[in-house]
């Protein structure tokens, strides 16, 4: 189950993405006005297509929407093969330096081609890869990024950077269409939040009927990783620039979903599993509500209910704080009050908290 309050963004001050054009990967819609697709990218070896598989079962049951496979050699296109074939979810190819590498996964099942025409051997093999996307009627994802740029572009001093890369990117965009091919994403990530904000606001402006995939790329570990995205991607989001989202992790790529959902959710644009309002604690509080709220927040992982559970420190501004949670608790001495919507069900002893919470929340 989920709910999905509007598109990509809010579109109060940038592109609402309802304007961008619509590209299917696989079965998933990205782009006009479709919900802004959630994606992350594998990390097991990319000679063995059984770990590859087993990681994208994990990906799936925690909501993603599009996996990202890398091919860098021709030997990993065996196993490219057998991954696309046996997904549920699907496979985008990441190409980089070999055209021949992104034709062959192509002709093998890949849903999406990601490449950099700036590091794929110039315009006369991209546009090799052009025709077998088109072949093979799948798009292709344009993905610049700072290190590749064109030199003439980069030596330019009268352009910042933000403004070289969407630039880089609004010309290859360009190509693609002269071409004859538009089922194109763009990206154009950067490793600082402000960077990236720029580009992307730039290219929201210029190409504005092209989807975008958002991302602040190398963003780190855990903490710094989801503190650096949500707040680049976030400016992006509400201001409606983002077709389709990947939360940078050096960390398991679950964790990379479960960060860009709950940044969908904090942005009141996708909700797929419960949101935890829970308390700060404070020296009212008579329990241990950091262990709570804990094991609360782990066991709602499975549950796909779009609902809102507030874990409250004491009733002096439990109920009344989180009167919206469709569940709650409102923890005393030993003992907490389960309430929907502000009105109490009924007062349980601590240890049966998140057991009662969990039967209410399962009759949702
Ligand atoms: S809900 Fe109660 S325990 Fe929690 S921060 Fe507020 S006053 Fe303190």
């Amino acid at each position: 189950m989920e709910e999905v309050r509007s598109g990509g963004g809010a579109a109060s001050a940038g592109k609402p993405n309802a304007f961008t054009r619509r590209v299917m990967v696989g079965d998933v819609a990205v782009g006009g006005a479709a919900p802004c697709a959630v994606q992350s990218m594998l990390n097991e070896a990319a000679d063995d297509a059984a770990a590859n598989l087993a990681q994208i079962e994990r990906l799936a049951e925690a909501g993603c929407e599009i996996v990202r496979m890398a091919i860098p050699r021709a030997s990993c296109l065996d196993a490219f093969e057998a991954v696309c074939k046996a997904s549920p979810l699907p496979v985008v190819a990441d190409i980089h330096f070999s055209a021949d590498i992104a034709i062959e996964a192509a002709r093998r099942g890949a849903a999406k081609l990601r490449i950099n025409p700036g590091n794929i051997g110039g315009l006369a093999e991209t546009d090799r890869v052009i025709a077998a996307a088109c072949e093979a009627h799948i798009p292709i994802r344009i993905g610049v990024n700072a290190g590749s740029l064109d030199s003439d572009l980069a030596a330019r001093e009268d352009l910042s950077l933000p403004e070289k890369l969407a630039r880089s990117a609004a010309d290859y965009v360009k190509h693609f269409e002269e071409q004859g091919f538009y089922d194109i994403v763009v990206s154009a990530k950067a490793h600082d939040v402000m960077t990236t904000v720029q580009t992307y606001r730039i290219l929201a402006a210029e190409i504005p009927e092209v989807p975008l995939h958002i991302g602040i790329t190398e963003a780190g570990t855990l903490f710094q990783g989801i503190i650096k995205s949500a707040s680049g991607l976030g400016i992006l989001l509400e201001q409606g620039i983002g077709d389709t989202l990947r939360i940078s992790l050096t960390d398991d790529p679950v964790e990379e979903v479960r960060a860009c959902w709950t940044l969908l959710a904090a942005l009141d644009l996708r909700r797929r599993s419960p949101e935890i309002i829970s308390c700060p604690t404070c020296g009212r509080c008579e329990v241990d509500l950091i262990a709570l709220a804990k094991e609360v927040e782990g066991r709602l992982r499975s549950v796909a209910v779009p609902a809102k559970v507030a874990v409250m420190g004491c009733v002096v501004n439990g109920p009344g704080e989180a009167a919206d949670a469709d569940i709650g608790v409102a923890c005393g001495k030993g003992s907490g009050v389960i309430f929907a919507q502000g009105k109490t069900l009924r007062k349980v002893e601590e240890g049966a908290i998140v057991d009662a919470l969990m039967e209410e929340i399962g009759k949702l």
